[in-house]
């Protein structure tokens, strides 16, 4: 049995092949109807986070941004921000735990139980100083535009 804790999640996890060295593993993933919500994934492959849109942290990096900005900058902006997991960063793409490799194909066919997400927190992001919130946020854009340019 678990001990049942308020900054965990279940999500349903499926079974997610690495095209890049062919490493069969689980990777929680949501349904199309979880709306707001989203999943980061640790740049090493490792760990997971779950992200709400609705959340405090989430509605102020919302405000922070372009007025007509889609979710993918939104979602990429809040992944920048959410406090690292064992000092790995996080993105929206998930990543093979063995190479590391983004190039992952997730068969939704094939449910492999459920796991225990960790919640985000962004204390990093809400603990900094006002000017320092508003340049993190630019940056972040920025980067966000340089990468999807590229
Ligand atoms: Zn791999």
């Amino acid at each position: 049995m678990t001990e049942k804790n308020m900054d965990e999640i279940r999500i349903t996890a499926f079974e997610t092949t690495c095209s890049s060295c062919e490493h069969v593993f689980s990777v929680p993933a949501l349904s199309d109807f979880s709306y707001g919500q989203n999943i980061f994934y640790s740049e090493d492959g490792r760990y997971y986070i779950h992200a709400n849109a609705f959340e405090a942290s989430a509605k102020l990096i919302h405000v922070l941004l372009p007025k007509d900005c889609g979710s993918e900058l939104f979602w990429f902006s809040l992944a920048t921000i959410t406090d690292k997991i064992n000092g790995k960063s996080l993105s929206v793409n998930a990543r093979c735990p063995r190479c590391t490799s983004a190039s992952v194909k997730r068969n939704l066919g094939k449910e492999t139980g459920d796991m225990s997400v960790v919640k985000a927190t962004y204390h990093d992001f809400v603990f900094l100083p006002r000017e320092d919130i508003i340049r993190k946020v630019k940056e972040t854009v920025k980067q966000f535009i340089e990468t999807n340019t590229q």
